[in-house]
Parts: structure tokens; C-alpha cells; sequence
């Protein structure tokens, strides 16, 4: 009998350029970069021209560059996307699902007859906002249609903990740079006011993860792995895991191993899912006054219950 996977831990940093162009430690395009160079194919979370946040399908280099970046808004699994997830692991090349953790999880299940053939990396997560509150803030920020570039977390003024820069490019040319409490989504997001009802009983956050591999920010990394651009954590949670880390581990600059237990008490969403912050029915009831909100039925119920 072979025995159980032990979860190792590292804490790495790509270079400069990928770092530049990433929300932690470039981590992802590190591992996508491996599956591309063997044929393969990556999935990820990109947003489209309307900035609706869904899965795509990459086969390629230059694409990658959409899938790059924290987008703070649920991801969609069009159907379109999931037949051709099947096509590629039909033709036999790999395929690596990066995701939220929940997305990851159904892609096991979906594809579990090509589970050779699937690499899956999820993230630690802290929930996020529906579709809808992120339509009808832009809406109400920047007028639909007039932004031609978003990023939740820019890093022109460094990577460090609690510290969310937001980046919006206007179509005009006009460009806006706000700290995450003086913008609305970002306040929302951070505070849970904003994120969906589903991730308050989130069964993911935990140390007993759905992927392959989980990579997050090495929040409070010890301090010779932190230059104040990006330190990504990795957890390898399976052998084949461990094996895709061990296929790239020189693409790193600088990688570090460390005990699980360190990154466990520095991510409250490795221990347990967020509470349901205060005020947070009033929030809701305040935006359903004002205007129709898109919400799903769960969330009504957990707003009802929650006052
Ligand atoms: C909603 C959300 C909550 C998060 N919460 C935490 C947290 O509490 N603690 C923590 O340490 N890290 C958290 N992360 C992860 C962190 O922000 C980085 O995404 C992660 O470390 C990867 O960074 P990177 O530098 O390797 O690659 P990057 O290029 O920055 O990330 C790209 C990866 O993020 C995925 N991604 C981006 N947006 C979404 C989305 N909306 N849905 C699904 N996948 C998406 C892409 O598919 C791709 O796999 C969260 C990410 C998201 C999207
Ligand atoms: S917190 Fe849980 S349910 Fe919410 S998006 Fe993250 S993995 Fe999914």
C-alpha cells in the first residue's frame, strides 16, 4: 500500500517581468507556461469585452496574458468553454484548470474520465461578488462602455499585505488609481458586504484542498523571501502536484520551502470561511431600494437570516 501525499510548501517568486503582470508571485503563469510547452491547454478566468468575468480556454502564450491577474467577480463555466475543456482532453494533450476553488472541484468531477490528463491548481479564497454588483458598479462609477482596462490590484505602489490598488483605464485616455477604501466594489469586496452568500459556508477553506496544487500571496513570508513584489504560496497537495513543481522549480528566481503550518496560521482562509460581516442585510436592502440588483435566491435567504 502506497502511503497518503504529504502536503509540502514553498513559497516562490518568477521574475521581475511576470511578477510585474501578476497579482502575487507570477506562480500561475509559471505552471501554465509548462502545460503550453507540452501542447496542452490552460483555463482560466479572463474577463471579456463588457468586462464579464468567465473561463477560457488558452492555447497559447500571448493569451495567457488574459488570464493573468485577481479579478474580484464570480467566474462563469459557459457551456462553450466546458466542450472545448472536453475536446482538448479528448485529443490527448494536458490540460491545467486554474480556479477558485469550488470551479476546480467541478472540473474533477466534470472531467474525472480524463483525470490523467488534468492538472488542477486552485487558490486560497476569500469569496467573491457576483456578476451583477460588479455590472451596476461600473455602471454607476464609469458608464458602461467607457472602460478599456481594470485591475483590482495594480502593483505600482508594491505588494503587501492589505494593500489593494485599484487601476481603471478609461476609454478617454483618463486613468484612475484608487486604495481599496476609496472605492465602493473594493470596499465591498474586502469587508464580505459585497461577496456571494454561497462563500460564508465555503467547504474550501480549509488545509484539505481540491487541487493538485494551491497557490495564493505568502502573506507575512519570512523576510528573505519578500521583495515587496510578489511572493506566491504553493501548496502541493498530490504527487502529480509535486511533480509538475519539481518540472518548473528552476523557472523560479527564488524558492524557499517551508513547513504547511506557517502559511496555515498566516490565511485565515486555510482555517475556516469568513463571517458574515455586520450590516451586511442593510447593504443589500439599501441597493434593492435603490435599484433592482441582480441576487441569487441564496443570497436572500442568508441576508433574512443574517440581521
Ligand atoms: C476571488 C479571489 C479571492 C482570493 N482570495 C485570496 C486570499 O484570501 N488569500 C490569498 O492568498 N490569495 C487569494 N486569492 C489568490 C490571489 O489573489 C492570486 O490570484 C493567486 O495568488 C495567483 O497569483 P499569481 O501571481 O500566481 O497569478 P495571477 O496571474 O495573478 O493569477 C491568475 C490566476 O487567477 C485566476 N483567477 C483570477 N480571477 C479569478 C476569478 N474571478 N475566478 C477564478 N479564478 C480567477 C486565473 O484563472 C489564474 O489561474 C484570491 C483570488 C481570487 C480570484
Ligand atoms: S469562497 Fe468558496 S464558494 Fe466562494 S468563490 Fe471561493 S471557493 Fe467558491
Amino acid at each position: 500500500m502506497t502511503a497518503p501525499f504529504r502536503q509540502i510548501c514553498f513559497a516562490a517568486m518568477a521574475g521581475d517581468d511576470i511578477r510585474a503582470e501578476s497579482s502575487s508571485g507570477g506562480a500561475f503563469t509559471i505552471l501554465a507556461r509548462n502545460i503550453l510547452a507540452r501542447g496542452g491547454a490552460v483555463c482560466g478566468a479572463a474577463f471579456d469585452e463588457e468586462f464579464r468575468c468567465r473561463y477560457e480556454v488558452v492555447r497559447d502564450e500571448s493569451s495567457l496574458a488574459r488570464l493573468r491577474g485577481s479579478k474580484y467577480v464570480r467566474a462563469a463555466l459557459p457551456r462553450k468553454f466546458l466542450a472545448d475543456v472536453h475536446a482538448v482532453l479528448e485529443s490527448g494533450a494536458p490540460v491545467l484548470f486554474s480556479g477558485t476553488p469550488c470551479h476546480v472541484a467541478a472540473a474533477r468531477r466534470m472531467f474525472a474520465a480524463h483525470a490523467d490528463s488534468l492538472f488542477t491548481v486552485d487558490l486560497i479564497c476569500a469569496g467573491c461578488p457576483d456578476q451583477g454588483l460588479f455590472d451596476r458598479y461600473l455602471e454607476e462609477n464609469w458608464g458602461s462602455g467607457n472602460v478599456a482596462k481594470y485591475e483590482f490590484r495594480s502593483k505600482a505602489r508594491g505588494w503587501r499585505h492589505h494593500h489593494y490598488l485599484l487601476h481603471v483605464v478609461l476609454k478617454d485616455g483618463r486613468e484612475i488609481w484608487r486604495e481599496r477604501g476609496e472605492d465602493e466594489f473594493m470596499t465591498a469586496m474586502s469587508t464580505g458586504l459585497g461577496v456571494s452568500a454561497g462563500c460564508f459556508k465555503c467547504p474550501f477553506c480549509t488545509m484539505d484542498r481540491p487541487g493538485d496544487i494551491t497557490i495564493g500571496d505568502f502573506w507575512m513570508v519570512p523576510e528573505e523571501m519578500d521583495d515587496g513584489k510578489g511572493t506566491s504560496a504553493l501548496l502541493l497537495n498530490t504527487a502529480k502536484g509535486a511533480a509538475l513543481f519539481d518540472a518548473v522549480r528552476r523557472d523560479f528566481v527564488k524558492v524557499s520551502e517551508y513547513p504547511p503550518s506557517i502559511l496555515e496560521q498566516s490565511q485565515a482562509r486555510l482555517r475556516s470561511p469568513r463571517n458574515v460581516p455586520p450590516g451586511r442585510w442593510a447593504f443589500w436592502r439599501v441597493l434593492d431600494e435603490s435599484a433592482a440588483t441582480v441576487r441569487t435566491a441564496a443570497d436572500r435567504a442568508l441576508a433574512g437570516g443574517a440581521s
